[in-house]
């Protein structure tokens, strides 16, 4: 007879894993809005590389398209592997997105490194920072291939980014934003974060995405 006090509860069903769980992602090899359905939310996944066994390695993609044109929206996290706070943040935040009232598009993607993120460190895993080797090489490091096809396979079809981290092992940090405040835009962008602090900052060139969207705005 079990003791309900000292018995471990009963298994309970597991909560579902993340808000888009029930979606059925379509898998492709290149992300591109004009693809894809107006007023809704759709689920990719796009292969980037493949493993020694020829699996596709994909990245997740959630895409709240609206019903009326626009600019396209990035958001991304973890492309340090073991920075997690912005998966929740994109999922959420796109969870609560009505595409039907929406102007333009909002793409998130919620694990950019996701060699990183399951190994569950901060590099991709031949050991290199994919945010010192942006634009990446067609053909280099398997680092090197992997920044470049998430560049032209995704990012490129950016207008606007909004990129999540969060602070390393053994420190705190403020809820911060660093952006170029001398791009009028991206200033403006910053402000509406409603962050303590707001650091102005050139990306450095290998650094992610200002060089490769050349023109759009970038946020950290
Ligand atoms: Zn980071």
């Amino acid at each position: 007879m079990p003791n309900p006090n000292t018995d471990s509860p009963p298994h309970k069903e597991q909560a579902s894993l993340h808000p888009f769980e029930h979606e059925e992602p379509i898998q492709v090899k290149q992300f591109r809005v004009d693809d894809l359905p107006a007023g809704k939310i759709s689920t990719l996944n796009v292969e980037i590389v493949t493993d020694a066994l020829n699996i596709p390695i994909t990245v997740p993609v959630i895409v709240a398209k609206g019903t009326k044109p626009g600019p396209v929206l990035g958001l991304t996290a973890a492309l340090h592997g073991n920075e997690l706070n912005g998966i929740l943040v994109i999922q959420e935040f796109l969870q609560s997105v009505d595409p039907g009232a929406l102007k333009g598009v909002i793409a998130g993607v919620p694990v950019v490194n996701v060699p990183g993120y399951l190994f569950n460190q901060r590099e991709y895993f031949d050991g290199f920072d994919l945010n010192h080797i942006m634009p990446g090489k067609r053909e280099g490091k398997r680092s090197e291939v992997y920044a470049y096809r998430l560049v032209n396979r995704i990012i490129s079809q950016f207008n606007h980014l909004i990129d999540f981290h969060t602070a390393s092992f053994g420190r705190i940090n403020s809820h911060y934003v660093r952006a170029n405040l001398a791009q009028v835009e991206t200033a403006r962008m910053a402000r509406m974060q409603h962050t303590q602090i707001i650091l102005h900052s050139v990306a450095r060139d290998d650094c992610v995405l200002p060089r490769v969207l050349q023109g759009s705005r970038y946020l950290s």
